[in-house]
């Protein structure tokens, strides 16, 4: 009998001990996800995808080299989706979206999705919010949708959105305290907008512009499966590159999807 009761001890023990173990260790993987130092960012590798829309080579990658913190690789369409595959995504922090294509492969939408059960962080920056006009999980994903088609909206007939060059916009930061916008104060930025699009209620508001050719948001951050999220419409070109609150935004932005991947 007292053999039975020191074994049960002994199990009772080890199965307490397994229990602080786990505990422990969760706890230290949470403290290693809120390990980023005051004013210091992470280090982060992106996977960058273009394509599906023009842009300014030269100076847009001037700005993505400077960005703290920071190392990316290129993926362009059509290749791009083989860089979503199970075995390849791994090596990435973040995707940066940076493309605008209309169709998505069945297969690619797979890999797409299970890319952010995995907890790849996200970042949709500008023209990569009009992507996927036939895929509507992707609106679920971004936290919105460019409509390139009459939509509809509680019942009601939407026109197409819209979009506007080279307006001079008042940018209301709505949200300094979270980590995409912190030390950023309400800024002006040269830029094109996007107008009479759809965002879901479920974003949480960043950047906001009282500008009426665009829509009342330019920056949010919204969650999708395991995986955090950051749209930003702002970036057409050169003009809001070069402003120096851009490439903070998004080095911030990368930063922050990029963190505590789960
Ligand atoms: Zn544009």
């Amino acid at each position: 009998m007292e053999r039975e009761k020191a074994l049960e001890l002994l199990r009772k023990y080890n199965i307490e001990r397994l229990i602080i173990l786990f505990l422990c260790c969760g706890m230290g993987l949470l403290a290693s996800c809120g390990q980023q130092k005051e004013g210091q960012l992470k280090e982060m590798n992106v996977l960058l995808i273009v394509g599906g829309h023009g842009f300014d080579e030269e100076p847009f990658y001037a700005m993505m080299d400077k960005l703290p913190g920071i190392t990316y690789d290129v993926a362009e369409h059509p290749d791009a989706y083989q860089y979503l595959k199970p075995g390849k995504i791994e090596g990435y922090d973040a995707v940066l979206l940076y493309d605008m294509p209309s169709e998505i492969p069945e297969e690619a939408k797979k890999d797409f999705i299970a890319m952010l059960e995995k907890g790849t962080g996200l970042v949709v920056l500008h023209h990569a919010f009009c992507s996927y006009d036939f895929w509507p999980e992707y609106t679920k994903i971004v936290g919105g949708r460019y409509h390139h088609f009459p939509w509809q909206k509680n019942g009601e007939e939407q026109p197409p959105s819209t979009y506007k060059h080279d307006l001079v916009l008042d940018v209301k930061v709505v949200d300094s305290k979270h980590p995409v916008t912190k030390g950023i104060s309400d800024f002006q930025i040269v830029d094109e907008a996007y107008g009479g699009t759809e965002i879901l209620e479920s974003v949480h508001p960043l950047l906001a512009t009282d500008e009426p050719a665009s829509a009342p948001l330019v920056g949010w951050t919204h969650h999708y499966a395991n995986a955090k999220v950051v749209t930003l419409t702002l970036g057409h070109d050169k003009q809001a590159w070069e402003n120096p609150v851009f490439p903070q935004l998004l080095s911030q932005a990368v930063s922050w999807v990029g963190d505590c991947k789960r």
